[in-house]
Protein backbone atom coordinates (compact mmCIF):
# COMPACT_ATOMS: atom_id res chain seq x y z
CA UNK A 1 0.00 0.00 0.00
CA UNK A 2 1.33 3.25 -1.17
CA UNK A 3 0.92 6.62 0.92
CA UNK A 4 -1.30 9.03 -0.67
CA UNK A 5 0.81 12.16 -0.31
CA UNK A 6 -2.86 13.85 0.80
CA UNK A 7 -2.50 13.16 4.74
CA UNK A 8 -6.16 12.53 6.57
CA UNK A 9 -5.63 15.91 8.11
CA UNK A 10 -3.09 18.43 8.69
CA UNK A 11 -2.34 17.51 12.56
CA UNK A 12 -1.84 14.27 14.59
CA UNK A 13 -3.10 15.02 17.89
CA UNK A 14 -3.77 12.62 20.73
CA UNK A 15 -3.64 9.57 18.73
CA UNK A 16 -5.59 10.77 15.74
CA UNK A 17 -5.90 13.01 13.37
CA UNK A 18 -7.06 16.41 13.95
CA UNK A 19 -7.86 19.32 11.09
CA UNK A 20 -8.47 23.35 11.68
CA UNK A 21 -9.23 24.78 8.04
CA UNK A 22 -9.50 28.11 10.22
CA UNK A 23 -5.00 28.14 10.01
CA UNK A 24 -3.22 29.61 7.35
CA UNK A 25 -3.61 26.97 4.50
CA UNK A 26 0.27 25.43 3.26
CA UNK A 27 0.77 24.09 -0.49
CA UNK A 28 3.31 20.93 -0.24
CA UNK A 29 5.12 21.24 -3.88
CA UNK A 30 7.08 18.25 -4.74
CA UNK A 31 10.38 19.89 -6.00
CA UNK A 32 10.92 17.95 -8.98
CA UNK A 33 8.19 19.42 -10.56
CA UNK A 34 7.07 22.10 -9.14
CA UNK A 35 3.54 20.33 -8.45
CA UNK A 36 1.10 20.21 -5.29
CA UNK A 37 1.06 17.49 -3.98
CA UNK A 38 -1.07 17.91 -0.80
CA UNK A 39 -2.81 21.05 1.41
CA UNK A 40 -2.59 21.35 5.05
CA UNK A 41 -3.32 23.73 7.36
CA UNK A 42 -0.91 25.84 10.04
CA UNK A 43 -2.00 24.88 13.52
CA UNK A 44 -4.52 27.42 15.44
CA UNK A 45 -3.75 28.09 18.64
CA UNK A 46 -7.11 25.85 19.68
CA UNK A 47 -4.94 23.04 18.00
CA UNK A 48 -2.43 24.36 19.66
CA UNK A 49 -3.67 23.89 23.13
CA UNK A 50 -5.20 20.99 22.38
CA UNK A 51 -1.66 19.41 21.56
CA UNK A 52 -0.29 20.78 24.75
CA UNK A 53 -2.90 19.50 26.73
CA UNK A 54 -2.87 15.87 25.68
CA UNK A 55 0.42 15.28 26.42
CA UNK A 56 0.49 17.05 29.54
CA UNK A 57 -1.72 14.51 30.56
CA UNK A 58 -0.61 11.62 28.60
CA UNK A 59 3.11 12.72 30.26
CA UNK A 60 1.97 12.45 33.29
CA UNK A 61 1.40 8.41 33.13
CA UNK A 62 3.72 7.66 30.72
CA UNK A 63 6.20 8.68 33.51
CA UNK A 64 5.14 6.03 35.55
CA UNK A 65 5.72 3.36 32.79
CA UNK A 66 8.69 0.73 33.77
CA UNK A 67 11.33 1.78 31.40
CA UNK A 68 11.50 -2.10 29.40
CA UNK A 69 7.81 -1.54 28.21
CA UNK A 70 8.95 2.41 27.20
CA UNK A 71 11.81 0.50 25.24
CA UNK A 72 9.40 -2.12 24.10
CA UNK A 73 6.62 0.05 21.91
CA UNK A 74 9.77 1.99 20.83
CA UNK A 75 11.71 -1.03 19.29
CA UNK A 76 7.94 -2.01 17.67
CA UNK A 77 7.88 1.37 15.92
CA UNK A 78 11.38 0.62 14.58
CA UNK A 79 10.06 -2.54 13.10
CA UNK A 80 7.62 -1.37 11.22
CA UNK A 81 9.15 1.66 10.37
CA UNK A 82 11.83 -0.72 8.50
CA UNK A 83 8.85 -2.83 7.45
CA UNK A 84 7.45 -0.17 5.47
CA UNK A 85 10.61 1.67 4.51
CA UNK A 86 9.71 1.68 1.08
CA UNK A 87 6.25 3.59 1.48
CA UNK A 88 7.88 6.44 3.94
CA UNK A 89 10.64 6.17 1.38
CA UNK A 90 8.42 7.33 -1.74
CA UNK A 91 6.48 9.63 0.24
CA UNK A 92 9.99 11.33 1.77
CA UNK A 93 10.84 11.54 -1.91
CA UNK A 94 7.42 13.44 -2.85
CA UNK A 95 8.06 15.20 0.23
CA UNK A 96 11.53 16.88 -0.24
CA UNK A 97 12.54 15.59 -3.80
CA UNK A 98 15.68 13.89 -2.39
CA UNK A 99 15.99 10.56 -5.40
CA UNK A 100 14.58 7.48 -4.03
CA UNK A 101 17.78 5.94 -3.92
CA UNK A 102 19.31 8.05 -1.20
CA UNK A 103 15.58 8.05 0.80
CA UNK A 104 15.62 4.43 1.17
CA UNK A 105 18.85 4.06 2.87
CA UNK A 106 19.01 7.65 5.11
CA UNK A 107 15.47 8.61 5.87
CA UNK A 108 13.12 6.03 7.43
CA UNK A 109 15.94 3.33 8.44
CA UNK A 110 18.37 6.35 10.40
CA UNK A 111 14.57 7.16 12.16
CA UNK A 112 14.13 3.40 12.89
CA UNK A 113 17.83 3.26 14.03
CA UNK A 114 17.35 5.68 16.74
CA UNK A 115 13.81 4.20 17.57
CA UNK A 116 15.66 0.91 17.66
CA UNK A 117 18.76 2.31 20.18
CA UNK A 118 16.86 4.54 22.48
CA UNK A 119 14.23 1.61 23.18
CA UNK A 120 17.14 -0.57 24.07
CA UNK A 121 18.20 2.09 26.46
CA UNK A 122 15.35 2.91 28.07
CA UNK A 123 14.92 -0.05 30.62
CA UNK A 124 18.83 1.21 31.58
CA UNK A 125 18.69 4.44 32.82
CA UNK A 126 18.84 4.46 36.17
CA UNK A 127 20.55 6.77 39.30
CA UNK A 128 23.57 5.94 41.18
CA UNK A 129 23.63 4.87 44.86
CA UNK A 130 26.24 7.22 46.80
CA UNK A 131 27.68 5.93 49.88
CA UNK A 132 28.17 9.04 52.26
CA UNK A 133 30.04 7.43 55.69
CA UNK A 134 26.81 6.25 57.88
CA UNK A 135 24.39 8.05 55.55
CA UNK A 136 23.84 7.69 51.79
CA UNK A 137 22.06 9.04 48.86
CA UNK A 138 21.12 8.28 45.54
CA UNK A 139 19.78 10.02 42.56
CA UNK A 140 16.97 9.50 40.03
CA UNK A 141 16.99 10.46 36.67
CA UNK A 142 13.89 11.84 36.28
CA UNK A 143 11.99 13.60 32.27
CA UNK A 144 12.02 16.77 31.90
CA UNK A 145 8.24 16.63 30.78
CA UNK A 146 7.26 18.30 27.88
CA UNK A 147 9.46 18.59 25.03
CA UNK A 148 8.53 20.96 21.70
CA UNK A 149 11.03 19.11 18.45
CA UNK A 150 11.20 21.98 15.61
CA UNK A 151 12.47 20.30 12.22
CA UNK A 152 14.28 21.33 8.97
CA UNK A 153 13.29 20.13 5.97
CA UNK A 154 16.56 18.20 4.46
CA UNK A 155 15.73 15.01 6.37
CA UNK A 156 12.18 15.06 8.14
CA UNK A 157 11.65 11.69 9.36
CA UNK A 158 15.01 11.36 10.45
CA UNK A 159 14.98 14.29 12.56
CA UNK A 160 11.20 13.25 13.83
CA UNK A 161 12.73 10.05 15.38
CA UNK A 162 15.83 11.35 16.22
CA UNK A 163 14.14 13.87 18.40
CA UNK A 164 10.99 11.67 19.38
CA UNK A 165 13.08 8.80 19.98
CA UNK A 166 15.52 9.85 23.17
CA UNK A 167 12.32 12.00 24.70
CA UNK A 168 9.71 8.84 24.92
CA UNK A 169 12.44 6.72 26.10
CA UNK A 170 13.33 9.01 28.79
CA UNK A 171 9.54 9.69 29.69
CA UNK A 172 8.70 12.64 27.90
CA UNK A 173 6.37 13.39 25.52
CA UNK A 174 7.00 15.42 22.30
CA UNK A 175 4.95 17.95 20.45
CA UNK A 176 7.07 18.10 16.92
CA UNK A 177 6.56 20.72 14.08
CA UNK A 178 8.34 20.15 10.71
CA UNK A 179 9.31 22.49 8.71
CA UNK A 180 6.57 23.71 6.55
CA UNK A 181 8.45 23.16 4.04
CA UNK A 182 8.05 18.92 4.44
CA UNK A 183 4.97 18.41 6.76
CA UNK A 184 4.13 15.00 5.30
CA UNK A 185 6.35 12.22 7.03
CA UNK A 186 6.18 12.88 10.67
CA UNK A 187 2.59 12.45 10.58
CA UNK A 188 3.77 8.74 9.22
CA UNK A 189 6.41 8.84 11.88
CA UNK A 190 3.27 9.70 14.46
CA UNK A 191 0.87 7.24 12.76
CA UNK A 192 3.45 4.32 13.34
CA UNK A 193 4.67 5.24 17.11
CA UNK A 194 0.67 4.92 18.16
CA UNK A 195 0.12 1.73 16.10
CA UNK A 196 3.12 0.36 18.19
CA UNK A 197 1.17 0.75 21.24
CA UNK A 198 2.49 4.48 22.35
CA UNK A 199 -0.61 6.04 24.50
CA UNK A 200 -2.26 8.77 22.90
CA UNK A 201 -0.91 12.28 23.17
CA UNK A 202 3.01 11.40 23.70
CA UNK A 203 3.78 11.94 20.06
CA UNK A 204 1.80 14.87 18.62
CA UNK A 205 2.44 16.66 15.30
CA UNK A 206 1.47 19.84 14.48
CA UNK A 207 2.05 21.84 11.31
CA UNK A 208 3.06 25.67 10.54
CA UNK A 209 5.98 28.10 9.88
CA UNK A 210 7.75 30.21 12.41
CA UNK A 211 4.56 31.73 14.39
CA UNK A 212 3.45 28.15 15.30
CA UNK A 213 6.67 26.97 16.50
CA UNK A 214 7.41 30.26 18.50
CA UNK A 215 3.90 29.71 20.72
CA UNK A 216 5.25 26.48 21.09
CA UNK A 217 8.44 27.34 22.22
CA UNK A 218 7.35 30.27 24.53
CA UNK A 219 4.36 28.06 26.13
CA UNK A 220 5.35 28.15 30.08
CA UNK A 221 4.34 24.16 29.91
CA UNK A 222 6.85 23.45 27.62
CA UNK A 223 9.98 22.21 29.59
CA UNK A 224 12.73 22.02 26.42
CA UNK A 225 13.19 22.75 23.11
CA UNK A 226 15.02 20.74 20.77
CA UNK A 227 15.23 22.91 17.21
CA UNK A 228 17.33 21.58 13.86
CA UNK A 229 17.59 24.70 11.92
CA UNK A 230 19.74 27.57 10.61
CA UNK A 231 21.84 29.59 12.75
CA UNK A 232 19.73 32.84 12.91
CA UNK A 233 16.78 30.78 14.02
CA UNK A 234 17.92 29.24 16.71
CA UNK A 235 20.15 32.18 17.82
CA UNK A 236 15.51 33.56 18.17
CA UNK A 237 14.65 30.11 19.30
CA UNK A 238 17.10 29.97 22.08
CA UNK A 239 16.78 33.39 23.55
CA UNK A 240 12.94 32.88 23.60
CA UNK A 241 13.78 29.49 24.92
CA UNK A 242 16.47 31.62 27.67
CA UNK A 243 13.40 33.52 28.87
CA UNK A 244 11.42 30.65 29.90
CA UNK A 245 14.90 29.05 31.69
CA UNK A 246 14.01 25.62 29.29
CA UNK A 247 16.85 22.82 28.52
CA UNK A 248 17.55 23.58 24.96
CA UNK A 249 19.37 21.34 22.43
CA UNK A 250 20.31 23.58 19.07
CA UNK A 251 21.34 21.09 16.02
CA UNK A 252 22.02 24.34 13.71
CA UNK A 253 24.32 25.15 10.14
CA UNK A 254 27.99 24.47 9.35
CA UNK A 255 30.76 25.56 7.21
CA UNK A 256 32.60 22.35 7.80
CA UNK A 257 35.92 21.81 6.32
CA UNK A 258 37.47 19.06 4.53
CA UNK A 259 41.48 18.82 4.57
CA UNK A 260 42.74 16.60 2.20
CA UNK A 261 46.61 16.24 2.29
CA UNK A 262 49.20 14.89 -0.55
CA UNK A 263 49.28 11.53 0.89
CA UNK A 264 45.58 11.25 0.63
CA UNK A 265 44.49 8.18 -1.58
CA UNK A 266 42.79 10.20 -4.23
CA UNK A 267 39.75 8.44 -4.79
CA UNK A 268 38.85 7.98 -1.15
CA UNK A 269 39.66 12.00 -0.52
CA UNK A 270 37.36 12.79 -4.05
CA UNK A 271 34.51 10.23 -2.40
CA UNK A 272 34.14 11.82 0.68
CA UNK A 273 34.18 15.07 -0.66
CA UNK A 274 31.18 14.09 -3.30
CA UNK A 275 29.28 13.01 -0.03
CA UNK A 276 30.37 15.75 1.93
CA UNK A 277 28.75 18.01 -0.91
CA UNK A 278 26.43 16.81 -2.96
CA UNK A 279 24.23 13.71 -1.18
CA UNK A 280 20.66 15.20 -1.07
CA UNK A 281 21.67 17.99 -3.34
CA UNK A 282 24.18 19.55 -0.77
CA UNK A 283 21.48 20.13 1.84
CA UNK A 284 23.18 18.52 4.51
CA UNK A 285 23.86 20.80 7.66
CA UNK A 286 27.28 18.49 8.05
CA UNK A 287 28.47 19.21 4.73
CA UNK A 288 32.45 19.42 4.12
CA UNK A 289 31.55 22.54 2.10
CA UNK A 290 35.41 24.21 2.41
CA UNK A 291 37.63 21.61 0.64
CA UNK A 292 41.16 22.35 1.50
CA UNK A 293 43.53 20.72 -0.65
CA UNK A 294 47.02 20.47 -0.21
CA UNK A 295 48.76 21.75 -3.46
CA UNK A 296 50.51 18.41 -4.12
CA UNK A 297 47.36 16.82 -4.86
CA UNK A 298 45.38 19.68 -6.15
CA UNK A 299 45.65 18.84 -10.10
CA UNK A 300 44.82 15.23 -9.18
CA UNK A 301 41.84 15.67 -7.05
CA UNK A 302 39.87 18.41 -9.25
CA UNK A 303 40.66 16.06 -12.62
CA UNK A 304 39.21 13.17 -10.61
CA UNK A 305 36.65 14.88 -9.13
CA UNK A 306 35.29 16.44 -12.41
CA UNK A 307 35.30 12.91 -14.32
CA UNK A 308 33.52 11.65 -10.94
CA UNK A 309 30.88 14.55 -11.45
CA UNK A 310 29.68 13.34 -14.80
CA UNK A 311 28.52 10.33 -13.17
CA UNK A 312 25.88 12.19 -11.72
CA UNK A 313 22.63 11.80 -12.89
CA UNK A 314 19.59 14.83 -12.39
CA UNK A 315 16.13 13.63 -12.90
CA UNK A 316 12.96 12.22 -11.84
CA UNK A 317 13.99 11.52 -8.11
CA UNK A 318 11.53 8.97 -8.08
CA UNK A 319 13.43 7.03 -10.73
CA UNK A 320 16.03 4.74 -9.00
CA UNK A 321 18.62 5.74 -11.20
CA UNK A 322 18.21 9.01 -10.67
CA UNK A 323 21.22 10.08 -7.75
CA UNK A 324 20.84 13.80 -8.13
CA UNK A 325 17.69 15.31 -7.16
CA UNK A 326 16.17 19.29 -7.24
CA UNK A 327 16.64 21.65 -4.10
CA UNK A 328 13.43 21.42 -1.62
CA UNK A 329 11.93 24.57 -3.22
CA UNK A 330 12.04 27.57 -5.78
CA UNK A 331 13.41 29.88 -2.78
CA UNK A 332 16.36 27.79 -2.07
CA UNK A 333 17.24 27.34 -5.49
CA UNK A 334 17.39 31.49 -5.92
CA UNK A 335 19.58 31.45 -2.57
CA UNK A 336 22.02 29.17 -4.21
CA UNK A 337 22.60 30.22 -7.75
CA UNK A 338 22.84 33.66 -5.95
CA UNK A 339 26.05 32.02 -4.19
CA UNK A 340 27.20 30.65 -7.43
CA UNK A 341 26.96 34.04 -9.17
CA UNK A 342 28.65 35.74 -5.97
CA UNK A 343 31.49 33.29 -6.13
CA UNK A 344 31.65 34.30 -10.04
CA UNK A 345 32.14 37.79 -9.34
CA UNK A 346 34.67 37.39 -6.77
CA UNK A 347 36.55 35.11 -9.09
CA UNK A 348 36.54 31.91 -7.74
CA UNK A 349 37.06 29.57 -10.69
CA UNK A 350 34.38 27.67 -11.93
CA UNK A 351 35.44 23.63 -12.69
CA UNK A 352 32.10 22.36 -13.26
CA UNK A 353 28.18 23.45 -13.04
CA UNK A 354 27.34 26.40 -11.83
CA UNK A 355 23.45 26.39 -13.76
CA UNK A 356 20.45 25.35 -13.05
CA UNK A 357 19.21 23.45 -16.07
CA UNK A 358 15.37 24.63 -17.79
CA UNK A 359 12.33 22.79 -17.03
CA UNK A 360 10.14 21.80 -14.24
CA UNK A 361 11.50 21.30 -10.96
CA UNK A 362 14.02 23.22 -8.79
CA UNK A 363 17.17 21.31 -10.01
CA UNK A 364 20.69 23.38 -9.98
CA UNK A 365 23.59 21.23 -11.41
CA UNK A 366 26.76 19.81 -8.91
CA UNK A 367 28.87 23.12 -9.00
CA UNK A 368 32.78 23.10 -7.92
CA UNK A 369 34.38 25.95 -7.26
CA UNK A 370 37.96 26.25 -7.37
CA UNK A 371 41.10 28.82 -6.52
CA UNK A 372 38.54 29.88 -3.69
CA UNK A 373 40.15 31.71 -1.00
CA UNK A 374 39.30 32.07 2.58
CA UNK A 375 37.57 35.80 2.12
CA UNK A 376 35.06 34.95 -0.56
CA UNK A 377 31.50 34.76 0.53
CA UNK A 378 31.48 31.19 -0.88
CA UNK A 379 34.24 30.38 1.57
CA UNK A 380 32.49 31.49 4.42
CA UNK A 381 28.72 31.27 4.35
CA UNK A 382 26.25 28.23 4.71
CA UNK A 383 25.06 27.70 1.06
CA UNK A 384 22.85 24.34 1.94
CA UNK A 385 22.99 23.52 -1.43
CA UNK A 386 25.77 21.55 -4.50
CA UNK A 387 28.37 24.22 -4.42
CA UNK A 388 31.65 22.98 -3.37
CA UNK A 389 34.32 25.58 -2.75
CA UNK A 390 37.87 24.50 -3.22
CA UNK A 391 40.65 25.94 -1.30
CA UNK A 392 44.89 25.40 -1.69
CA UNK A 393 46.92 25.15 1.28
CA UNK A 394 50.62 24.19 1.67
CA UNK A 395 51.14 22.98 5.67
CA UNK A 396 49.27 21.45 8.28
CA UNK A 397 49.45 24.38 10.86
CA UNK A 398 48.18 26.74 8.16
CA UNK A 399 45.22 24.74 7.20
CA UNK A 400 44.27 23.99 10.50
CA UNK A 401 44.08 27.99 11.34
CA UNK A 402 42.29 28.74 8.48
CA UNK A 403 39.91 25.21 8.63
CA UNK A 404 39.09 26.69 12.68
CA UNK A 405 38.84 30.34 11.32
CA UNK A 406 35.02 30.07 11.20
CA UNK A 407 32.16 31.08 13.95
CA UNK A 408 30.94 27.46 12.81
CA UNK A 409 31.91 23.98 14.21
CA UNK A 410 29.52 21.24 13.17
CA UNK A 411 31.66 18.93 11.49
CA UNK A 412 35.33 18.14 9.75
CA UNK A 413 36.96 15.44 7.74
CA UNK A 414 40.33 14.53 7.41
CA UNK A 415 41.91 12.69 4.39
CA UNK A 416 45.50 11.07 4.62
CA UNK A 417 47.02 7.94 4.77
CA UNK A 418 49.02 9.49 8.00
CA UNK A 419 47.61 8.13 11.09
CA UNK A 420 49.32 9.80 13.20
CA UNK A 421 48.39 13.40 11.45
CA UNK A 422 44.96 12.24 10.83
CA UNK A 423 44.76 12.07 14.80
CA UNK A 424 47.18 15.28 15.60
CA UNK A 425 45.28 17.37 13.10
CA UNK A 426 40.91 15.90 14.57
CA UNK A 427 42.34 16.82 17.80
CA UNK A 428 43.05 20.64 17.02
CA UNK A 429 39.63 20.94 14.63
CA UNK A 430 36.32 23.19 16.38
CA UNK A 431 34.06 20.89 14.90
CA UNK A 432 31.55 18.38 17.21
CA UNK A 433 31.55 16.10 14.84
CA UNK A 434 34.30 14.55 12.73
CA UNK A 435 35.66 12.12 10.05
CA UNK A 436 39.20 10.65 9.28
CA UNK A 437 39.26 9.21 5.69
CA UNK A 438 35.39 9.05 5.38
CA UNK A 439 32.79 11.91 5.63
CA UNK A 440 29.39 12.11 6.99
CA UNK A 441 28.33 8.94 8.82
CA UNK A 442 26.08 9.51 11.30
CA UNK A 443 25.32 6.20 12.81
CA UNK A 444 23.08 6.67 16.05
CA UNK A 445 25.69 4.80 18.35
CA UNK A 446 27.52 8.43 18.07
CA UNK A 447 27.08 11.72 19.34
CA UNK A 448 26.27 14.39 16.75
CA UNK A 449 26.34 18.29 17.27
CA UNK A 450 28.13 20.93 17.25
CA UNK A 451 30.41 23.05 18.77
CA UNK A 452 30.89 26.85 18.67
CA UNK A 453 28.02 28.76 17.20
CA UNK A 454 26.79 25.26 15.23
CA UNK A 455 24.93 23.83 18.25
CA UNK A 456 24.42 23.31 22.16
CA UNK A 457 24.18 19.78 23.33
CA UNK A 458 24.17 16.16 21.45
CA UNK A 459 21.73 14.21 19.56
CA UNK A 460 22.12 10.53 19.23
CA UNK A 461 24.04 7.74 21.34
CA UNK A 462 23.67 7.74 25.23
CA UNK A 463 24.99 11.50 25.39
CA UNK A 464 21.10 12.23 24.42
CA UNK A 465 20.07 11.07 27.27
CA UNK A 466 21.51 13.83 29.43
CA UNK A 467 19.53 16.49 27.16
CA UNK A 468 16.01 14.67 27.46
CA UNK A 469 16.20 14.02 31.12
CA UNK A 470 17.24 15.38 34.89
CA UNK A 471 18.83 14.37 38.01
CA UNK A 472 16.98 14.47 41.45
CA UNK A 473 19.61 13.81 44.12
CA UNK A 474 17.70 12.36 47.73
CA UNK A 475 19.95 11.99 50.83
CA UNK A 476 19.32 9.80 53.19
CA UNK A 477 20.11 10.35 56.89
CA UNK A 478 20.36 7.19 59.20
CA UNK A 479 20.80 8.59 62.50
CA UNK A 480 19.48 11.59 64.43
CA UNK A 481 19.29 15.37 63.38
CA UNK A 482 22.07 17.71 65.00
CA UNK A 483 20.86 21.19 65.01
CA UNK A 484 22.55 23.77 66.79
CA UNK A 485 18.87 25.26 68.66
P1 LIG B 1 15.29 27.27 9.46
O1 LIG B 1 16.22 27.72 10.50
O2 LIG B 1 14.77 28.24 8.49
O3 LIG B 1 14.01 26.58 10.14
C1 LIG B 1 14.13 25.50 11.03
C2 LIG B 1 12.79 25.27 11.69
O4 LIG B 1 12.52 26.31 12.63
C3 LIG B 1 11.61 25.25 10.73
O5 LIG B 1 10.67 24.29 11.16
C4 LIG B 1 11.08 26.66 10.88
O6 LIG B 1 9.74 26.75 10.47
C5 LIG B 1 11.25 26.87 12.36
N1 LIG B 1 11.27 28.26 12.79
C6 LIG B 1 11.62 29.37 12.08
N2 LIG B 1 11.53 30.47 12.86
C7 LIG B 1 11.13 30.07 14.09
C8 LIG B 1 10.86 30.74 15.33
N3 LIG B 1 11.02 32.05 15.45
N4 LIG B 1 10.46 29.99 16.39
C9 LIG B 1 10.34 28.67 16.28
N5 LIG B 1 10.55 27.97 15.14
C10 LIG B 1 10.96 28.66 14.05
O7 LIG B 1 16.04 26.07 8.74
P2 LIG B 1 15.69 25.31 7.39
O8 LIG B 1 14.41 24.58 7.54
O9 LIG B 1 15.86 26.28 6.27
O10 LIG B 1 16.86 24.22 7.35
C11 LIG B 1 18.14 24.53 6.92
C12 LIG B 1 19.06 24.82 8.10
O11 LIG B 1 19.00 23.77 9.04
C13 LIG B 1 20.50 24.92 7.68
O12 LIG B 1 21.13 26.00 8.32
C14 LIG B 1 21.10 23.63 8.16
O13 LIG B 1 22.47 23.68 8.39
C15 LIG B 1 20.32 23.38 9.40
N6 LIG B 1 20.37 21.96 9.74
C16 LIG B 1 21.10 21.56 10.82
C17 LIG B 1 21.22 20.22 11.13
C18 LIG B 1 21.99 19.76 12.33
O14 LIG B 1 21.71 18.68 12.82
N7 LIG B 1 22.94 20.51 12.85
C19 LIG B 1 20.61 19.20 10.30
C20 LIG B 1 19.81 19.73 9.21
C21 LIG B 1 19.73 21.07 8.95
P3 LIG B 1 9.39 27.02 8.92
O15 LIG B 1 10.58 26.66 8.09
O16 LIG B 1 8.27 26.11 8.67
O17 LIG B 1 9.08 28.44 8.82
Amino acid sequence: MAYDTQPTASHFIDGAYVEDSAGEKIEVIHPATGAVIARVHAATPAVIEQAVTSALRAQAEWARVPGTERGRILRRAADLMRERNRDLSVLETWDTGKPLQETLVADATSGADALEYFGGLAASLTGEHVQLGENWGYTVREPLGLCVGIGAWNYPTQIACWKGAPALACGNAMIFKPSEVTPLCALKVAEILHEAGLPAGLYNVVQGAGAVGGALVTDPRVEKVSLTGSVPTGRRVYAAAAEGIKHVTMELGGKSPLLVFDDADVENAVGGAILGNFYSSGQVCSNGTRVFVQTGIKERFLTRLAERLKGAILGDPMDGATNFGPLVSQAQREKVMGYIAEGRAEGARLVTGGAAPDGPGFFVEPTVFADVTDSMTIAQEEIFGPVMAVLDFETEDEVIARANATDFGLSAGVFTTDFARAHRVIRQLQAGSCFINSYNDAPVELPFGGSKRSGVGRENARAAIEHYSQLKSVYVRMGDVEAPF
